[in-house]
């Protein structure tokens, strides 16, 4: 259960919470249902819950950073950073970021992806909170954990708002803790 949030009324909230997600069939492809956020952020009070109970959850790490991809691990890992007081660390795709980089390839189903961090972003030993809006198969969590821990930096635990758990995404993230808000 999470701290501070009583069996019923936290149900509640979740609940609440769960039916401001859009389902989109076959978007962005063919047999991928989409969750859409967007309903969820256009309500104030409800996308300020969500951060709130994600912020119980990430707290127990006591980490020092945030570190999230682009592009909708911002919405949440932005927010949640200012929300529990720790320096934010943007990951984006190859090209993006004006400094110097690090890089690591990723596979996808079809080929592969690249993932980019400020190679001064993190200190030796930073501990790392990883932050996404939805887990799904783990590819892009894993990378962002190798570009944390190729810096010398510690990455905690995973944290998502939405976990696929039927797409066994966690078991990629090895020793890892994986924490999420909603399971679908
Ligand atoms: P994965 O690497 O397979 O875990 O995919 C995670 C990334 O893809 C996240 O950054 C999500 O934003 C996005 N994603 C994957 N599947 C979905 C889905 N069904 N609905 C919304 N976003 C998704």
């Amino acid at each position: 259960m999470l701290a501070g949030v009583d069996p019923q009324g936290g149900n509640q909230v979740l609940q609440r919470v769960k039916s401001l997600i859009r389902d989109i069939p076959d978007f962005p492809k063919p047999g991928i249902v989409f969750k859409d956020i967007t309903p969820l952020l256009s309500n104030g009070k409800a996308f300020g819950e969500v951060i709130g109970l994600m912020a119980e959850l990430g707290k127990k790490h006591a980490p020092d950073c945030v570190v999230a991809v682009e592009s909708r691990g911002f919405i949440f890992g932005a927010a949640l950073a200012a929300h529990m007081g720790v320096g934010f660390v943007p990951v984006r795709k190859p090209g993006k970021l004006p400094y110097r980089t690090s890089r690591v390839e990723y596979a996808l189903e079809y080929g592969t992806d690249s993932l980019e961090i400020h190679s001064d972003a993190l200190g030796k030993g930073a501990r790392a909170l990883v932050v996404d809006d939805v887990l799904a198969t783990g590819g892009t969590a894993a990378a962002t954990i190798r570009l944390v821990e190729q810096q010398g930096a510690i990455a905690l635990a995973c944290l998502f708002f939405i976990e696929l758990s039927f797409l066994g995404g966690r078991s990629k993230l090895g020793s890892c803790g994986v924490d999420a808000l909603l399971h679908y």
